[in-house]
């Protein structure tokens, strides 16, 4: 749980992404500070549209770096002329907009509010199973305000789930601060039995099952990776933080997992499904990490090969046993994180570049910026279809998808006529492509 502060400039385009970063921030619990002095982080969306524009956009990071606690750089400056700010000398995270909220969570869990209902938006419905965890991270506050697990009975949630399909839901998205140890606080492991009973329910829909940590899914992996292979409405898509390849650094985070287990609940999907995303995330920088650590990780992240990673440089959080703990020096979390950052662009980009020119069923799910639509295709992957009006493309429809290309944080594509004679209106979005 941070405070943030978040200053955008530009076109209406970057004030759609901030608002995005804003409604994904709040939704994992953050809160807003009265200014950039009183933030855990702050966010500055860029413009890059003229020399003089730049040179404000350097000297505002400046500033901010000088006040808030931890500074993310996005927009088309960050993208297009990131190295300006290392040049500089500007310590910032770069970021592409839609990675900014996993990064300010500082790898804490997204929190559920008390009692929080079920809410649709557009298609989307979102589904709180729980709140609260089973862990003690070393390294988090959110806990604080969250405790213990309390998990509702099966049924109940079903109940929620049924709801929202009845109210137009076409993806389901069972979310909790960490999804894993639903039931636990009840001496039983419900998870594979909610996400079946979710599944029965009549309607064409799919299921995304929000982060889950490994500690928690490692004991049920076998039946959970079984559920995930026998119903076709699961995305077959895991978000298992990982945090580090250490074991010494994940005793000394307080994590229920070490990479033992996370490696067996990897290999158990790998087994079960033919085609499906990991995401994980790990912290850079963590007081105690030293530079085997940080190789264990860079190894452990080669070799496992996430379609989706979230790095986060470590931040202190007040009133946690590992904000009093004597931290690594900021140029030493700077060099491990982008050197993570950089394998990670190598790993994404080869996972996406394997897409290129396959054809994927997709759900729309949301509208995009411009006249974009984000779709996602049964390993929850993110292809965004341009020029939706005009293709006939709306949000909550099913179609096929050929990717034509992507920029290592989702991938782009064309709807493909029923005919299966290729992508539809190709030209075109050759021309649209050529517009960024
Ligand atoms: S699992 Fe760990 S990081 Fe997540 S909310 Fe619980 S204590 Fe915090």
């Amino acid at each position: 749980m941070a405070t943030y502060h978040i200053e955008t400039y530009g076109c209406s385009s970057n004030r759609g992404e901030s608002r995005e970063i804003e409604r994904a921030l709040r939704d994992g619990g953050h809160r807003p500070a009265d200014g950039p002095e009183d933030a855990d982080v702050a966010i500055l969306n860029t413009c890059t549209v003229v020399e003089k524009t730049e040179r404000n956009m350097l000297r505002r990071a400046e500033e901010l770096q000088e006040t808030a606690a931890d500074l993310v750089v996005t927009g088309c400056m960050a993208l297009a002329q990131g190295e300006a700010f290392e040049e500089a000398g500007i310590d910032a995270e770069i970021l592409h907009w839609d990675e900014v909220p996993t990064y300010a969570l500082n790898g804490e869990c997204p929190t559920t509010t008390p009692d929080a209902e079920p809410v649709l938006d557009g298609v989307v419905g979102l589904l709180p199973i729980a709140r609260g965890c089973m862990s003690n991270c070393s390294y988090c506050i959110t806990k604080f305000a969250t405790g213990r697990v309390d998990s509702p009975p099966v049924e109940e949630n079903v109940e929620k789930a049924r709801a929202l399909v009845h109210a137009g839901a076409k993806e389901i998205r069972v979310t909790g601060q960490d999804t894993g140890v639903y039931g636990w606080d009840d001496g039983d492991r419900k998870l594979p039995e909610l996400l079946d009973r979710i599944c029965d329910i009549d309607g064409e829909f799919r299921v995304r099952l929000g982060m889950a940590n490994p500690g928690g899914i490692h004991g049920i992996h076998e039946e959970l990776a079984d559920v995930f292979a026998a119903n076709e409405e699961l995305y077959d898509f895991i978000h298992a933080p990982v945090q580090s390849g250490s074991d010494d650094v994940l005793e000394d985070m307080r994590r229920q997992h070490r990479v033992e287990k996370f490696r067996e609940v990897v290999a158990t999907f790998d087994d079960r499904l033919d085609h499906w995303t990991l995401s994980t995330d790990f912290i850079v920088g963590f007081p105690t990490e030293d530079e085997t650590d940080h190789e264990r990780s860079m190894d452990l992240l080669a070799e496992v090969r996430p379609e989706k990673i979230n790095v986060t440089r470590f931040s202190k959080r007040p009133g946690t046993d590992a904000a009093d703990m004597k931290g690594l020096g900021g140029t030493v979390k700077k060099e491990r994180s982008k050197a993570m950052s950089e394998l990670k662009m190598e790993v994404v980009g080869e996972a996406y570049e394997s897409m290129v020119g396959e054809t994927f069923e997709v759900l729309v799910v949301e509208e995009g910026t411009g006249d974009s639509v984000k779709c996602r295709d049964s390993a929850y992957r993110q292809i965004i279809v341009r020029n939706a009006t005009e293709r006939g493309v709306d949000v909550g429809d099913f179609l096929d998808v050929e990717v034509t290309g992507h920029n290592t944080v989702y991938a782009f594509g064309d709807p493909v006529d029923e005919a299966g004679s290729g992508p539809a209106g190709v030209e075109d979005a050759g021309a649209v492509l050529g517009d960024d």
